[in-house]
């Protein structure tokens, strides 16, 4: 077989052990993946399995496309017609179980037209509830609510056995109980859902259970150390005793802990599977030994953990690049000029760079400085596209029209554009439907056909038209059917609604908006052999890894956590900046501590040539301007590796130097009088009262420290900061 010359001797190990269990643990770039696409390979190839037997779990549809288009490669199949591949399951854990769902929906509580909320309707819905149950959100956040709902039922524990302590949990425990019972009214499950639905199917089914293992003979897993219990189990119903489960991961890369994820997976499949083969990899392909050496340097400091050593063979490489920067500005700025000179010298294509950052909000500035530059650039992450107001809402009339029951599209809806509907009427016609034993949008139907005409005189005259409008509108769409193409359907939808008036208002942003609307329009064109339910299913299902747009040749702008088992020539992470990275979020907890580092790591691992560590000695954000430290993992950094300007990696006399003489094309201004003295009482407009503890003028600009009583003490740059003196003495 030709393709296992592409392999060192342990990766071809790995692929032509015989079925079983098999554990390849092995650190970054050293061939995981690889070695697991083989490996479905070489089980057509060599053991003659069918397509249909095999079920291959990766972590993002992207990564799941890329794993068939290799595969079809291997075997030398034509890409074009992927037949040949047509019935392996190749997804994510959460497509699969959505598929499952759909197919066995008369066993579970959902109809199998359910629609599956995403973050956004999960969080209109706990705010609901909580005003319904009368707690004010300000002392209870909904978002902490869904953060330990969906903990909850990553460890399977549903509300029946949430064990409560105090209080808090106690009113948790209420809106879970609540939750549930609106999504299934919904007819909704979230993303939690999908695989706990799974798993009680399996579980509670044993012919059901029979059926599916003697269908996925062969399981595999990429990134095993990245899922969590709900997953694990999922696996562990899908397989009997001794299954052949080929699992691949890296307990060092684990970085999904908020998700549930628990690189203890592993040591729980060894001991699940005393038999299981477990396989070492140990050489990298991607890296130079600088960037490993420099990415050793950062995990190393890892507690309880066993040194690993990452070799390659490609030799030292050029040196990993620090640099600081003057502000946020200035750092994205930074980012664009070194990859607009290395493009220009044609040393590398502008595809090959990626700018990786901690948080979702530092990709703004960077987009803001591609755009004025005029250089194209490719964002990974839902906000993009996904998360647009006017994609949103478009989609949320396909959900209803799909399934009527689902009341959160409905109230998104419902009034956009204005139709002239207020709280009252909509909170009337939720009694009112509810009274009468169904969904609202149920009603809407009915009401549009002429039915429920002893209602009417709930509302008033007008409502009462605008409801019937509405509601032969919708039937109007759903009796369209699945006969018409969903480009057509959506053409409808827009016309009746007038919706293009209500987004589009003749502004630059009005006509971005109307824009992104017909990207949608095509994008659902290309599911109308597929019919509706594939199509939101996808939709719903597109993770915030896997929003890119087109794969044009430009640099890619993504988080940590999405650069996960991705490589590119050129890496640049930014923002290395105590607070950013580590997030200060994960300050008081040594676990999220550990899990900042690894992600650290995850991202320095992604380079293959050369690497780019920036951060901004100072971060402005809503007026307020802060001072960071160098991030601490700088200084893990072996230093003989490094080249650069960050001031706390240079010995003490040269930073000193620099700090006085960098930043020399601002303008030479004479220092400003402070005008505040420590003492003074100032009120500003959102942190309320406070005292200043500090003034300091720094170039042109009165930085002030002032305790507040409300949030404590922060640091404002006092010409932006708007504070107002409360006495003056
Ligand atoms: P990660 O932990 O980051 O997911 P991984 O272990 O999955 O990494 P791969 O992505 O499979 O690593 O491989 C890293 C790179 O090395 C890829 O470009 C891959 O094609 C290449 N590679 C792996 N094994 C070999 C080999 N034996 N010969 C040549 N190139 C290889
Ligand atoms: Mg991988």
């Amino acid at each position: 077989m030709k393709f296992l010359e592409d392999l060192n001797p342990q990766q071809r190990q790995a692929v032509t052990t015989s079925p079983g269990p098999v554990l390849v643990l092995a650190g970054p770039g050293s061939g995981k993946t690889r070695v697991l696409t083989y490996r479905i390979g070489y089980l057509f190839n060599h053991f003659g399995f069918q397509p249909g037997e095999i079920m291959a779990v990766t972590f993002t549809n992207k990564a799941a496309r890329e794993m068939r288009s290799r595969v079809e490669l291997l075997l030398d199949l034509d890409v074009t017609a992927s037949a040949p591949l047509r019935g392996m399951s190749l997804g994510t854990f959460h497509a699969f179980a959505a598929r499952m769902i759909r197919r066995e929906a008369d066993r579970t509580p959902v109809n199998r037209d359910f629609v599956i909320f995403d973050e956004s309707d999960q969080f209109s819905l706990i705010k609901q509830i909580l005003k319904d149950l009368n707690v004010d959100a300000k002392q209870i956040s909904p978002n902490k609510i869904l953060n330990i709902i969906s903990s909850a039922k990553n460890e399977l524990i549903g509300p029946e056995s949430f064990v409560v302590g105090n209080y808090f949990e106690e009113v948790t425990l209420w809106v879970y109980q609540q939750y549930q019972q609106e999504l299934r009214r919904n007819n909704a499950v979230d993303f939690d859902d999908l695989l706990f639905l799974a798993v009680q199917l399996l579980r509670d089914d044993e012919a059901l259970r029979r059926s599916y293992r003697d269908r996925y003979q062969h399981i595999l897993v990429d990134e095993f150390q990245d899922t969590n219990t709900a997953q694990y189990i999922l696996i562990r119903l899908l397989t009997g005793e001794d299954p052949d489960l080929f699992v691949v991961g890296d307990p060092d890369q684990s970085i999904y802990r908020w998700r549930g994820a628990d690189y203890r997976n592993v040591l729980r499949f060894q001991e699940d599977f005393p038999q299981a083969k477990t396989i070492l990899l140990e050489q990298n392909y991607r890296s130079t030994q600088n960037i490993l050496d420099a990415a050793m340097g950062v995990i190393d400091k890892h507690q309880n953990r066993q040194r690993k050593e990452l070799f390659t063979q490609r030799g030292a490489g050029s040196q990993i690049v620090t640099h600081e920067a003057y502000d946020e500005v200035d750092e994205a700025n930074y980012a664009i000029e070194m990859i607009a000179s290395l493009t220009f010298r044609g040393e590398v294509e502008p595809g090959d760079c990626a700018v990786m950052y901690r948080t979702n909000a530092q990709s703004r500035l960077l987009e803001e400085a591609f755009l004025k530059a005029g250089l194209p650039y490719r964002l990974v992450g839902a906000q993009h596209f996904y998360g647009r107001r006017e994609v949103k809402d478009v989609i949320a009339y396909l959900r209803l029209i799909h399934n009527p029951d689902d009341q959160v599209s409905l109230l998104r809806i419902l009034n956009t554009p204005s139709r002239g509907l207020g709280d009252k009427t909509i909170s009337t016609l939720f009694k009112v439907s509810e009274g009468a034993g169904i969904s609202p949008g149920r009603f809407l139907l009915e009401f549009g056909k002429g039915g429920n005409a002893e209602l009417h005189s709930n509302f008033s005259r007008r409502a009462a038209s605008a409801l019937f409008d509405f509601g032969k509108l919708l039937d109007g769409w759903r009796s369209m059917g699945s006969a018409v193409d969903l480009g057509l359907l959506i053409d409808h939808v827009l016309r009746d609604s007038s919706y293009e008036a209500y987004i589009d208002d003749g502004t630059e942003e009005g006509d971005d908006r109307w824009a992104n609307v017909m990207e949608l329009r095509s994008v659902a064109q290309e599911f109308s052999g597929l019919g509706m339910t594939t199509f939101l299913e996808h939709v719903a299902l597109i993770s915030d890894q896997d929003t890119l747009t087109d794969e044009q040749n430009a640099p890619t702008l993504l988080t940590l956590h999405a650069a996960k088992g991705l490589e590119f020539p050129i890496v640049f992470i930014i923002g290395l900046d105590e607070g950013i990275i580590p997030h200060q979020r994960s300050f008081d907890d040594p676990e999220a501590m550990a899990e900042e580092r690894r992600l650290f790591y995850v991202g320095i691992t992604r380079a293959m040539d050369q690497l780019f560590l920036v951060r901004a000695f100072r971060r402005r954000m809503f007026g307020t301007s802060n001072v960071n430290e160098p991030s601490r993992y700088l200084n893990d950094l072996p230093s003989d590796l490094l080249e650069g300007d960050v001031v706390g990696l240079m010995p003490k006399e040269q930073a000193a130097f620099r700090r006085e003489t960098s930043w020399a094309w601002q303008p030479e201004v004479d220092d400003l009088e402070p005008s505040f003295r420590v003492g003074m009482r100032v009120h500003h407009p959102k942190f309320g009262e406070g005292i200043v503890m500090e003034t300091r003028v720094d170039h042109d600009e009165e930085e002030v420290t002032i305790a507040f009583e409300s949030v404590g003490i922060k640091r404002l740059v006092a010409s932006m900061a708007n504070l107002e003196l409360l006495d003056d003495e």
